[in-house]
């Protein structure tokens, strides 16, 4: 028997999610962002890119706007009306300390208790490599968790330093620790990740409905298997 999951904290009021990319989010985590969100927990959402160079036949400048308004539209499906973009350049990602900087900022400006971010990691499960923007926001994330409290780093932020960060928790690892019911949101997460039907239907020929409900349905019920039946979405949590 795989070993079992743990339920994710619950004792928090704020959380920031900072990911690279439009639909990052909802392949997985939006069904659990609407569990928070309709507990009254306020959560955000930042974007590193606009995901611009994401549809092999749009132009990044029409891309950009397009996958602007479905990350708009996907987020208001879970209760969350906060998305920026942090506007860097889309698939050249460079992990270092201007992206530390700029998350740091958010952090201080936000004041989260939980950062959420996606799997900083090399590969998806040891099989597929993972992409560049992935790995370097992922670790960028976990890096301005320490970032945002210590006012020595970025002394020159708007914002003053927070050290309130408890918990970085990130989606899609391999070797997750903890979970969220989702067993009442799992349907909002399908409607959330459907509503980038332009970039789903550059992917496949699938409907797009569809396609989100397989996916995610199938990710749900794996978890399940580690989170006594319960339908959930798996985090590996790093406590601070
Ligand atoms: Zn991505």
């Amino acid at each position: 028997m795989p070993q079992q999951l743990d339920p994710l904290p619950d004792d928090w009021e704020r959380a920031l999610a900072v990911v690279a990319h439009p639909d990052d989010l909802e392949y997985g985590c939006a069904a659990a962002v609407a569990a928070w969100t309709d507990a009254g927990r306020e959560v955000t959402y930042l974007m590193v890119t606009r995901g611009e160079a994401g549809i092999d036949t749009l132009d990044p400048a029409r891309a950009a706007r397009v996958r602007e308004r479905e990350q708009r539209d996907s987020a208001a499906v879970v209760g969350v009306t906060a998305v920026e973009f942090l506007d860097h350049p889309d698939g050249v990602v460079e992990y270092g300390t201007a992206l530390r900087r700029d998350i740091a900022a958010a952090i201080r400006r936000h004041r989260p208790e939980l950062l959420i971010t996606l799997n900083p990691e090399d590969t998806w499960g040891g099989t597929y490599w993972n992409t560049p923007d992935h790995r370097a926001v992922g670790r960028a994330v976990l890096d301005a968790a320490g970032d945002a409290g210590n006012r020595w780093i970025f002394p020159d932020t708007e914002a003053k330093p927070w050290n309130g960060v408890r918990w970085v928790a990130v989606a899609g690892s391999d070797a997750p620790t903890h979970a969220v019911d989702v067993t009442g949101t799992l349907e909002r997460g399908v409607q959330s990740l459907t509503r980038h039907r332009a970039y789903i239907e550059a992917l496949t020929g699938e409907d797009p409905e569809t396609y989100a409900r397989n996916l995610l349905e199938g990710f749900a019920r794996e978890t399940a298997e580690r989170f006594a039946d319960r339908l959930a979405v798996p985090f590996r949590l790093y406590p601070r």
